[in-house]
């Protein structure tokens, strides 16, 4: 039986962090069948609740749990092609494509136990047609797959569309309660604007969100706007590129942007004028700072789109860009970057990426009626910036523990 449908249980640590209210000497939050019933003091919870089992951590934090906006888990830590540039590296990429075959399963379990132990309890995945989802349901973890399709291999837009919508919904079916099956429309350069239109408009008659990348490297907004570069080299113009425009203005044109969309890195070259598209289109971004740092993409421009009221969440993208599949220290990398407070940078992480994905009602806070999704951090959060300490000891290997909807999934203290 999993925990989640036991009696009551009590996590309380030396500090709790809920986001979402202000930090609780002493704090625990009730859990009942997943979901957290009562936010507050220690002591009162377990006094109202003589029945709950209580877990307490004195010298720990407990934070909501990281959610990943923005992760791929087929990739094997080595083996990496080499950074430096975008092209250069989508090309070994492509290379090593038919090797990589042998070992995604494996490579995609490996990235999810490694995002546990990290604190992740929620992960937005984008994989080719899904290919991740068997591992991430079998994790533990929340999240939602997000099927890439690349037109070109089904064939006409319709009839692509189609297959990849249905690809979804079959994969959809007989998952645990909180992993989900979605589409995600790759790249301004792998997938054409009619697919990606039909895909946009499809996924969103339907109410679901949409997994893109969008504006990521300096060879993309080259392919968009002159259907030459890196890109096109590897692709051939592909008759849509050079479009005359920036990728952002590109998306919109071809109906991509919508607040159901989820655009990955918007690292290079975001103007101002595109913020303002971000912005009224109500898109939500995933921030991957060391994929983007890895592949010479530059900095996005995310203390501007915060500003403008763009939901920002963070993402890891997956282990051939980014060092690990540690989320918090994704974060920590971000807090350094933009000169944020960790406060900020925590609410990034957490309530953030929940935003971000459209499911803050039911996770990135420690809120009564949400799951009870939560990391216990090694860390009593003392002195000036308590939060960012949070951070630093989560990226550091200080995740003790991982609680997804109620479930222990990861626990190295055995308590
Ligand atoms: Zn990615």
């Amino acid at each position: 039986m999993p925990e989640s449908q036991a009696g009551p249980v009590i996590f309380a640590a030396g500090t709790l962090m809920p986001i979402s209210s202000p930090p609780l000497h002493d704090g625990a939050v009730l859990v009942r069948r997943g979901r957290i019933a009562a936010v507050g003091d220690l002591t009162d919870l377990g006094r109202e609740n003589p029945d709950a089992e209580v877990r307490f951590f004195p010298n720990y934090t407990i934070v909501p749990g990281a959610v990943n906006a923005h992760a791929h888990l087929g990739f094997r830590r080595k083996d990496a092609p080499e950074g430096g540039t975008f092209s250069g590296w989508l090309r070994g990429l492509i290379e090593r494509l038919p090797e990589k075959e042998a070992w995604t399963a494996e490579a995609a379990r490996d990235s999810a136990r490694e995002a546990i132990e990290a604190g992740t309890t929620y992960l937005a995945e984008s994989s080719p047609y899904g290919e991740c989802l068997p591992q991430l349901a079998e994790s533990g973890l929340a999240g939602t797959v997000y099927a890439e399709f690349f037109p070109h291999e089904i064939g006409a837009p319709e009839e692509a569309v189609e297959f990849i919508v249905g690809k979804a919904r079959e994969l959809g079916k007989g998952l645990p309660e909180r992993v989900d099956a979605r589409v995600s429309v790759h790249s301004p350069y792998t997938v054409d604007p009619e697919s990606s239109r039909l895909a946009a408009r499809s996924t969103r008659e339907m109410g679901w969100t949409l997994a893109i990348h969008l504006s990521e490297s300096p060879e993309e907004v080259e392919f968009v706007k002159s259907g030459t570069g890196g890109l096109a080299d590897i692709f051939g113009s592909n008759e849509w590129g050079g479009a005359g425009v920036s990728p952002v203005r590109y998306a919109r044109d071809i109906e991509l942007l919508a607040p159901e969309t989820i655009a990955a890195h918007l690292a290079t070259g975001v103007s101002e004028e595109d913020i303002e598209i971000l912005a009224q289109t109500g898109i939500a971004a995933a921030h991957c700072p060391r994929s983007n740092d890895f592949l010479g993409c530059g900095v996005s421009p995310v203390p501007a789109m915060i500003e403008r009221g763009i939901r920002v969440g963070m993402g890891t993208d997956g282990l051939w860009s980014s060092p690990s599949m540690n989320l918090f220290e994704e974060t920590l990398f971000a807090v350094e970057l933009h000169g944020m407070s960790g406060a900020a940078g925590l609410e990034l992480a957490t309530l953030g990426g929940a935003r971000a994905l459209g499911i803050e009602a039911e996770t990135g806070t420690l809120g009564a009626g949400k799951w009870a999704d939560l990391a216990v951090v090694e860390t009593s959060a003392e002195g000036g910036d308590p939060e960012r300490g949070v951070l630093e000891a989560a990226a550091s290997g200080g995740v003790a523990a991982t609680v997804v909807g109620g479930n222990v999934i990861y626990n190295r203290l055995g308590r």
